[in-house]
């Protein structure tokens, strides 16, 4: 192209696509930048120019085309939009101008007879289409050029009649004319209110790119082209192609999609190698628009290429191997959620999804089974092998056993912090929470959706926790990948990272998954999870229900070893890293029967009057049990039960460190703690038990005892608390829920309001709310470390596992997250970025395009 402006992209309203960087893509949309970058690396583009943002705003409003630059050969050109984000601005197809259809001989030489009139007709149709709302080209043109040539000059009649001018014969007067209705378009309040669903900013604007057609004698093929599969990111050739003159556009491909026969290798081969360099300069895996005319290859366009999120920790992993990228850029790359994809199987993509209902996508993957309405049915299906989903209003401890039979979850109730979505992440099991649209009929054992539609106990179902859908039938399942890339990944994020992300981890199992996601210790052992075994949950009930302080002491004295061999496998699974075993915190109800007949039954086998034990329940019982007599306060009434746990704890670490191999390292910690006192009281105790043990021992050891810090109050008095304590742990769950006077139980009901809305700009059980929330945290970190420089402080609620709550830690200089073992590497990712961000390091790792 012949241009001899100066490059002051500011200045320039058309440019030509040698332009170089001065093709801002801040101008002329990304697409004429990539060109322009394109051509920058000396590869085939053809010749073409680009029109800025301005001018195609001021055509909308009527204003002239400015002149336009020469294109070297004069052969047809294409025009194509060229908006700020590709996704922002439809169909990346273009329109064949620069064509005399009164006047084709120069085309007929170009290309021969049947093509050119076939371009003229596709000029004639694309234009009058776009421009003026209708086709005059006839549907059944023919296919020789006698009737090729009529059907040209019927079509430019049509157009005549019908719009009452001539077809404009020129480049000039047809760019002005297709530039014009593409800008006014553009402007228009639907098209504008389209992108700004997708995240375009109201003033967005829209480039033109005018290029050559690279046509001549011989086929045109046109196409797209990668060299990686966008399913799981490995090597290979993936694309489509065909005769640019296709009368058959919806030729079928092959099953795979994939149809490039009629590229010829040596073609495919220069596009590899145009792909490669793209790649290199790129810093990423492209796929390549190209227009071939026999072995001649020219290169219209290049994205990256589409990928799931498996495929693109592949395709990062092996950019950063083969030095196209640094590792820092693999790790700020990846969406550290979208590694849910690895950790859990998924709905295979060719399952037709029949949605059932929808609610909050609380725990990732996907799981399919039949309806059971109770934990118990859960448990026997399991025993006969058969998969279920367990469906309840929601869940409490007594369902756990049935959760952990089931192959998902699915509660009418509760949001992101309820039990079922707590316990489900905790254990990796698929679940949705909160479908409040749905009604369960327990006598009928039933499921209605909204509609009406009704499922029933036993009929197939698949939930899918990564999206919150409920979908009908059974559907086939990709397993997971935890390996190979993702391994590799990882391992770099880990060498990155400041913060240290530890694990919420109940049970020996939930220890042996935090420990093989590299977990850096324990940061939350939820003890209360430990009772609910058939051999437990019975001396349990007897014990929380003794009327003397003996009989108490003797069933405590039975679940000692219960609970030390516990402590056992957790310290030595865990050995030489921080276990974090927090004392009893629930309210005590909450162990006992609560149907009819769990509630006859246990009366029996107690030998107690049913009468008297409903009495003895409705005692237990609080009309705000989560407000109530549960955590410390439950240490401070009844002492006895947590000083059986420290003694558990203290037999277990001495029993663990006898054996040769890194120490155990307990701490244990107290749960709502809301006043000083309490903690000098129940550490007291817990000393004292330390010192007991020590002596029946003869051996000493070392622990921690620290403090979560869950209510507004423990925030705000975080300098008394730190200076005797370890730690600090920042029970987000309960520390939200109390900022916010919201229970953690009931805000599903209205959430999904709450936040479209705008009342919430997130879910502040998922996301941790850094206004109010991340205020109180920060008061107490600082009035901690005020009082106790040495004090570790830490994060244990669900945000533990939150790509952006951790970037908060990460900021508050906080020393371990601690989430569920399956959000150990989403954690462990989220934590290198947050390091990287924090040194400034992600600005310069902008993707090359969208
Ligand atoms: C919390 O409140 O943040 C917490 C981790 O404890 P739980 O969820 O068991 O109440
Ligand atoms: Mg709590």
């Amino acid at each position: 192209m012949k241009h001899d402006q100066k490059l002051d992209a500011t200045a320039l309203p058309v440019i030509g696509l040698d332009a170089g960087e001065a093709v801002s893509p801040g101008y002329y949309g990304r697409r004429a930048a990539m060109l322009a970058r394109l051509q920058a690396l000396g590869l085939p583009v053809p010749d073409g120019f680009a029109l800025s943002f301005e001018t195609v705003n001021n055509l909308a409003q009527g204003g002239p085309l400015p002149p336009l630059p020469e294109l070297r050969s004069g052969k047809p050109v294409i025009v194509r939009n060229s908006p700020g984000q590709r996704s922002w601005g439809g169909s990346p197809g273009g329109k064949f101008l620069g064509v005399n259809p009164f006047e084709p001989d120069a085309l007929i030489e170009l290309m021969g007879e049947v093509p050119a009139f076939e371009v003229c007709l596709r000029l004639v149709s694309g234009y009058s289409k776009e421009v003026f709302g209708f086709d005059p080209v006839s549907p059944e043109a023919g296919a020789d050029p006698v009737s090729l040539r009529d059907d040209v000059a019927a079509a430019l009649a049509e157009f005549e009649t019908s719009i009452g001018q001539s077809f404009p014969p020129d480049l000039h007067s047809q760019i002005a004319g297709l530039a014009r209705a593409k800008a006014t378009m553009w402007y228009s309040v639907s098209t504008r209110v389209l992108r700004e669903a997708k995240g375009a900013p109201a003033d967005a604007g829209l480039g033109l790119i005018v290029q050559e057609m690279p046509l001549g004698q011989g086929e045109t093929v046109t196409g797209e082209v990668q060299f990686v599969d966008s399913g799981d990111g490995r090597p290979g050739v993936f694309g489509v192609a065909r005769p640019l003159m296709d009368r058959k556009a919806g030729r079928e491909p092959d099953r795979s999609g994939n149809d490039l026969k009629d590229v010829s290798a040596e073609a495919l081969e220069r596009l590899r190698h145009a792909a490669d360099m793209i790649g290199r300069d790129t810093g990423d895996a492209m796929r390549v628009s190209f227009v071939l005319n026999g072995d001649d290859v020219s290169i219209v366009d290049a994205v990256p290429v589409r990928r799931n999120a498996r495929a693109d920790v592949r395709i990062s992993v092996d950019l950063a191997k083969a030095g196209r990228i640094s590792r820092e850029h693999a790790i700020l790359r990846i969406d550290p959620v979208s590694l849910g994809e690895h950790l859990h199987q998924q709905i295979a993509p060719d399952f037709q999804r029949d949605l059932f209902g929808t609610g909050f996508a609380a725990s990732p993957g996907a799981a399919t089974g039949r309806i059971v309405f109770r934990a118990e049915d859960a448990q026997s299906a399991a025993a006969r092998d058969e998969a279920t989903i367990l469906v309840r209003s929601e869940t409490g401890p007594e369902d756990i056993r049935g959760m952990h039979s089931a192959q998902g979850v699915l509660t009418i109730h509760g949001g992101n912090s309820s039990h079922a979505a707590v316990i489900a992440r905790g254990i990796g099991l698929p679940c949705v929470v909160g479908a409040s649209g749905l009604r369960i009929s327990f006598e009928d054992r039933t499921l209605t959706a909204p509609g009406g539609r009704v499922l029933r106990e036993g009929d197939w179902i698949t939930i899918d926790g990564t999206s919150g859908e409920v979908l009908v039938g059974s559907a086939n399942m990709i397993p997971p990948e935890i390996g190979g890339p993702l391994h590799d990944l990882l391992n770099w994020a880990d060498e990155v990272r400041a913060l240290e992300v530890r694990a919420n981890a109940d049970t020996p199992a939930d220890a042996r998954t935090a420990r093989e996601f590299r977990a850096d210790g324990i940061g939350l052992c939820r003890t209360e999870h430990m009772f609910f075994e058939d051999d437990r949950i019975g001396v349990m009930r007897r014990m929380i229900l003794a009327e003397d302080d003996n009989r108490r002491q003797d069933l405590l004295d039975r679940l000692l070893p219960m609970q030390r061999e516990d402590f056992v496998q957790m310290l030595e699974i865990m050995r030489g890293l921080p276990v974090t075993i927090r004392l009893l915190d629930p309210p005590l109800h909450e162990f006992m029967p609560t149907g009819p007949d769990d509630v006859a039954e246990f009366a029996a086998a107690v030998n107690m009057p049913v009468e008297r034990l409903k009495a003895r329940l409705r005692e237990l019982s609080e009309v705000n049990p989560m407000l109530g007599m549960r955590g410390v306060r439950l240490g401070v009434v009844m002492p006895s039960i947590y000083e059986m746990q420290a003694r558990a704890i203290f037999e277990a670490l001495i029993e663990v460190n006898r054996t040769p191999g890194k120490r155990a390292v307990p701490e244990i910690m107290l749960p709502l703690v809301t006043a000083n006192r309490e903690a000098e009281l129940i550490r007291a105790r817990i000393d004292a038990v330390a010192q007991a043990v020590q002596r029946e021992s003869g051996m000493s050891f070392e622990y921690g005892v620290g403090i979560m810090v869950e209510t507004p109050r423990a925030a705000l008095r975080a300098g008394d608390l730190a200076e005797t304590s370890t730690f600090l742990s920042f029970g987000t769950n309960d520390l939200t829920q109390m900022t916010y006077g919201l229970s953690r139980d009931d805000a599903g009901r209205f959430m999904r309001e709450y936040v479209s809305l705008g009342v919430f700009r997130e879910d502040p059980f998922r996301t941790l709310d850094i206004e109010g929330v991340g205020e109180l945290l920060l008061t107490a970190a600082r009035r901690g470390r005020e009082r106790n420089p040495a004090i570790v402080l830490g994060l244990c609620g669900e945000h533990g596992g939150d790509p952006s709550s951790i970037r908060f830690c990460q900021v508050a200089g906080f020393d371990y997250v601690s989430c569920s073992p399956y959000r150990v590497p989403v954690a462990r990712l989220a934590a290198a970025q947050a390091e990287l961000l924090s040194r400034d390091a992600g600005r310069s790792h902008e993707s090359p395009d969208a």
